[in-house]
């Protein structure tokens, strides 16, 4: 074992084959570059628009296990293995609960939940072979503070914490880690469709005073995928200007 009291030196975690799901635009987009900068060898899926220069980008939509798949067969090809996975793919379907339909409910969580379960089972067989790996899930601070209008969006965030918990405790021993990074209030086009009575309310209840910058969000996902954060698993590390208070 390690002295506590002598500093570990960092070692590289340069190279690795990382993957970021919806990394096409905001948020994701933020994780990609930021693990691309860091060295790593980056792959990102994708479903609209560019791929962003230096990464690979794969086409996929998280809802089918099938396009996860051939995503997966193309990064592992060109990378090898995914190392680190960032399941970050998310949508909103916001609404009151009396006007709330079935299908706002399941859409989201097909995408949100059952789309990161989608992506995880698969990154897993990589992993356990490579007997090191780091999950990290994109929660959001109203998974566990809760948010009117939200009742689908904060079941399927909350969920992810549920994920990460149960994958520690059955791959912890594997050298995998899983932890959830939950957000709060951040500058994409996510945010920037909210009413603005929505973001005035929102900005009113954040201690920072501020909204985020994506990339904010991105330093401490890159942090949590280091060789520093190793012994972190089963955490929701919230980033969020203290919106949340650690919830
Ligand atoms: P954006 O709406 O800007 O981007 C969403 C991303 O998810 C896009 O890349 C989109 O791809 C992708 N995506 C959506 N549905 C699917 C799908 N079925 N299959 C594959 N990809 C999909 O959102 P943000 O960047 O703001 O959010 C990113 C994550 O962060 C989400 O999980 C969100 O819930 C979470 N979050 C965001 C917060 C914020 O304040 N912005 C706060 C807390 C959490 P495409 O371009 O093809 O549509």
């Amino acid at each position: 074992m390690q002295d506590q009291n002598t500093a570990a030196t960092p070692t590289t975690t340069a190279g690795r084959s990382v993957l970021v799901t919806g990394g096409n635009r905001g948020i994701g987009l933020a994780i990609a570059q930021s693990f691309l900068a860091a060295g790593d060898k980056v792959a990102i899926t994708y479903r609209s628009g560019e791929v962003p220069e230096g990464m690979l980008g794969v086409r996929a939509d998280v809802t089918s296990s099938e396009e996860i798949d051939t995503a997966f067969r193309e990064v592992e090809e060109a990378h090898g293995p995914v190392e680190v996975l960032v399941a970050n793919a998310g949508i909103t379907r916001d609404t009151l609960l009396l006007r709330m339909s079935e299908e706002d409910f399941t859409d989201v969580i097909d995408t949100n939940l059952t789309g990161s379960f989608r992506v995880i089972k698969r990154a897993s067989r990589g992993m356990l072979r490579l007997r090191k790996g780091r999950v990290i899930l994109i929660s959001s601070v109203t998974g566990l503070y809760g948010s009117p209008g939200q009742i689908n969006y904060s079941a399927s965030k909350a969920g992810l914490v549920g994920i990460a918990r149960s994958l520690t405790r059955e791959l912890g021993s594997r050298g995998i880690t899983a932890n959830v990074v939950a957000p709060g209030f951040i500058n994409t086009d996510m945010t920037a469709a909210l009413p603005e009575e929505t973001q005035k309310n929102y900005l009113s209840s954040i201690p920072a005073g501020r909204f985020a910058e994506a990339t904010e969000v991105a330093n401490v996902v890159r942090w949590v995928a280091s060789d520093e954060a190793a012994y972190i698993s089963g955490a929701v590390i919230p980033v969020d200007g203290g919106l949340g208070m650690g919830h």
